[in-house]
């Protein structure tokens, strides 16, 4: 399975049932894939290096998916070897009466990571497009102009989320966006985990088991986004995420092959700025020999 594999060609109409969950692409075997993501995670950390040298472009990774698909772990793992300074998680809960008051994309866009950065959105504004489509109830919060939402509203917010990712790419932000692809199954055996062990009994949120109520209507919601927002300035990404390892890998080689593509480089010095280099090499000198 290579990059083409996953990514969601633009407009395409997309049904998640034929996008298998425990697929685990080329490799052979758990060695290889781990093989795989050691390199990257190395690969991502010298890029990063030159990303925050170069203070031209930032990254952003969105990351959406049902609970418990691991978009925690793919975080933590893939994120494991970069400088903490060049890089930021936030991760987005349900809104505050604060944030209520504001337009949607409000608390998003000041969340953007600042050139030079990696920015991490655990959950996005998509859940604007997805939680609050599956609960028309929550839009009620949002105390909108204009009464009952119908399909035409949906259609204008995909509208508006696009044209803000391309405000983003043009100004130097790339977008990545990934959707980690759990299976109804596997989603049950993780929250059941989550009961069992003591030490993950935090994890479990009420809402988990509730909202696996909804499984389908998240899926219809779903496919809706990624035929209207996978677009060719950010696409979307569908990540199996049945196996773990694999749905690291993928991410960490997604996001290391995005990074090659922008072709970054240490900043160049000026003739003025080698002079000034050159004059502190001898004031640094000069304090040896003065002993
Ligand atoms: P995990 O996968 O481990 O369960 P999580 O991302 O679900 O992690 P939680 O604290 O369990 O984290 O849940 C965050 C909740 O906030 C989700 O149920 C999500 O749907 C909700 N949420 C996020 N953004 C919005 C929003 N804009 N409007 C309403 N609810 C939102
Ligand atoms: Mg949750």
């Amino acid at each position: 399975m290579n990059r083409s594999h996953l990514v969601v060609p633009p407009g395409a109409k997309v049904r998640l049932k034929d996008y298998d969950p425990a697929a685990t692409g080329e490799f052979r075997g758990k060695d290889d894939a781990q093989q795989k993501l050691q390199r990257d995670i190395e690969r991502l950390a010298r890029y990063q290096d030159v990303l925050y040298a170069q203070g031209t472009h930032a990254l952003l990774i969105i990351l959406q998916a049902m609970d418990a698909a691991g978009k925690d772990g793919a975080i933590k793992h893939v994120m494991s070897g970069v400088n903490p300074q060049g890089c930021e998680v936030v991760a987005f809960k349900v809104p505050s009466a604060e944030e209520l008051r504001h337009t949607y994309l409000w608390r998003y866009q000041k969340a953007v990571p600042e050139r030079g950065r990696i920015g991490i959105f655990n959950r996005s504004y998509y859940e604007e497009v997805l939680v609050v489509r599956v609960h028309p109830e929550l839009l009620a919060r949002q105390a909108l102009p204009n009464g009952e939402p119908g399909k035409k509203f949906w259609e204008r917010r995909f509208q508006e989320i696009n044209d803000f990712e391309r405000h983003l790419v043009r100004n130097g932000v790339v977008v990545l966006k990934f959707f980690l692809n759990v299976s109804k199954d596997e989603q049950r055996r993780r929250l059941l985990e989550r009961i069992d062990a003591p030490e993950k009994n935090w994890k479990l949120t009420p809402g988990d088991v509730s909202e696996r109520s909804r499984w389908d209507d998240y899926m219809g919601a779903y496919e809706e986004v990624f035929r209207h927002t996978s677009t060719g300035w950010a696409p979307w990404h569908i990540i199996p995420a049945d196996h773990k390892l694999f749905t690291r890998t993928a991410v960490a080689g997604l996001i290391v092959e995005t990074l090659k593509t922008l072709e970054l480089r240490y900043p160049s010095l000026s003739r003025d700025q080698k002079r000034e280099l050159a004059k502190a090499r001898r004031l640094l000198e000069r304090e040896v020999s003065d002993g």
